[in-house]
């Protein structure tokens, strides 16, 4: 295929996040496989016949048109789960192809029952509650409505789900915050366990992101919707230290899935005195090697990397000299002279001893890891290795 780069997908190293998880959750989770922005960048297409040879069934998207495109990747018994965006029109399709929507207000839920009742097929909803992120869900005044609306349209809904999500479980700052919406989910539960009508009593009670599943264990209920860690990545560092305090060990157990590779495209002197790239923010202050590697912004290689960027060639860490430009990047050879045309680059991944990590070129780049990923273009072609 015709690309300055490819990306690619490990399976040994989802299987290994896979086996971590399940032990982390035991055999009674579900582990719903979060996939939403192209699979956190790791490409739909590769991603979703490779967890599902890995053990996933169960997929979570941001949207019916990531839901769209997972329906035709997916084995049949896979389940997919909509978590925020799809419109009234598009609804009948998900009850029509069983697909689990998220209900977070009263106008959505009320379309739902209607269009259910019309077709005389069932909804499955979640009812995400609203617990103190401020983002979307029910707001609290709005439960008595719910009971109603779900009362006036039986037979017409299945309780798949009542849910929440944490405003930042990832970070001990918000320790107290976090604390408040699991004490107020479980006062919520409480009031539909009360009215003692089975059809209000969800198949799962499900909260927990990767970020909550590591650091608040008892958020992990009947499913866990994991995103970052299936990827091989801690939602932060803060979350890697409290898991290896916990555990008392000083190996992460994740492996990660995804590596970015490019090849010299060609090589030259630079004579001590000279600026190279664009304007002047790198002087040569001795004679120089230097190599073109044909990736720049454009493909995602952040232009805040600019001077600040490291990849690796033949095992050694090159710095990134200059700016990076829309479609190149200009790297220092000095450890590696014998570098050669061709040579493979790793701009994200291992090379013998050495690796780029996302976490370590977010740093640097001040993009998250969750931004980084997701941010590699969709048409860097991504292919599947063991
Ligand atoms: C994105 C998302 C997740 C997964 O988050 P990770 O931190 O990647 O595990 C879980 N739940 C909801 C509602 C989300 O939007």
């Amino acid at each position: 295929m015709f690309s300055t780069s490819h990306i690619e997908i490990s399976k040994s190293a989802l299987q290994n996040n896979y086996h971590f998880l399940r032990q982390l959750i035991g055999e009674n989770v579900t582990l719903s496989s979060v996939v939403k922005g192209n699979a956190y960048g790791h490409g739909l297409e590769n991603f979703i016949p490779l967890a599902e040879s890995c053990g996933a069934s169960h997929f979570s998207v941001f949207s019916a048109d990531e839901a769209f495109e997972v329906q035709k990747l997916k084995k049949e018994n896979s389940q997919i789960m909509i978590l925020g965006m799809i419109g009234n029109e598009e609804l009948e399709w998900a009850i029509r192809t069983s697909i689990e929507v998220y209900m977070f207000d009263l106008e959505r839920l009320e379309v739902g029952l209607q269009i259910a009742q019309k077709m005389q097929m069932p909804i499955k909803i979640h009812l995400e509650m609203e617990t103190g992120m401020n983002r979307i869900g029910i707001a609290k005044k709005d439960i008595p409505k719910v009971f109603q609306l779900l009362t006036n349209y039986p037979n017409c809904y299945i309780l798949e789900g009542i849910s929440t999500h944490y405003a930042g479980a990832e970070s001990i700052a918000n320790y107290v915050r976090v604390k408040q919406q699991i004490i107020n989910y479980k006062k919520i539960v409480k009031r539909f366990q009360r009215k003692e009508n089975p059809a209000f009593i969800p198949k799962k009670y499900h909260t927990a992101c990767s970020a909550a599943t590591i650091a608040y264990p008892q958020t992990r209920m009947d499913m866990v919707r994991i995103g970052i860690l299936q990827y091989g990545f801690f939602p932060t560092q803060e979350t890697l230290i409290q898991y290896l305090k916990d555990n008392k060990t000083h190996i992460d157990p994740l492996k990660r899935v995804l590596s970015w590779k490019s090849k010299i495209m060609t090589i030259k002197d630079v004579e001590a005195g000279e600026f190279i790239g664009y304007g002047t923010s790198f002087l040569a202050s001795q004679k120089m090697k230097i190599a073109i590697v044909p990736v720049g912004y454009a493909h995602g290689y952040s232009r805040s990397l600019s001077n600040m960027g490291r990849v690796l060639v033949r095992g050694e860490r090159m710095a990134v000299v200059g700016v990076v430009n829309m479609n190149l990047m200009i790297i220092d050879l000095e450890k590696m002279q014998s570098a050669e045309i061709g040579d493979e680059v790793i701009l994200i991944g291992k090379q013998g001893e050495q690796e780029v990590s996302v976490a370590s070129f977010s740093e640097m780049s001040n993009q998250l890891n969750y931004e980084l990923l997701t941010r590699l273009p969709m048409n860097i072609p991504r292919k599947i290795v063991e």
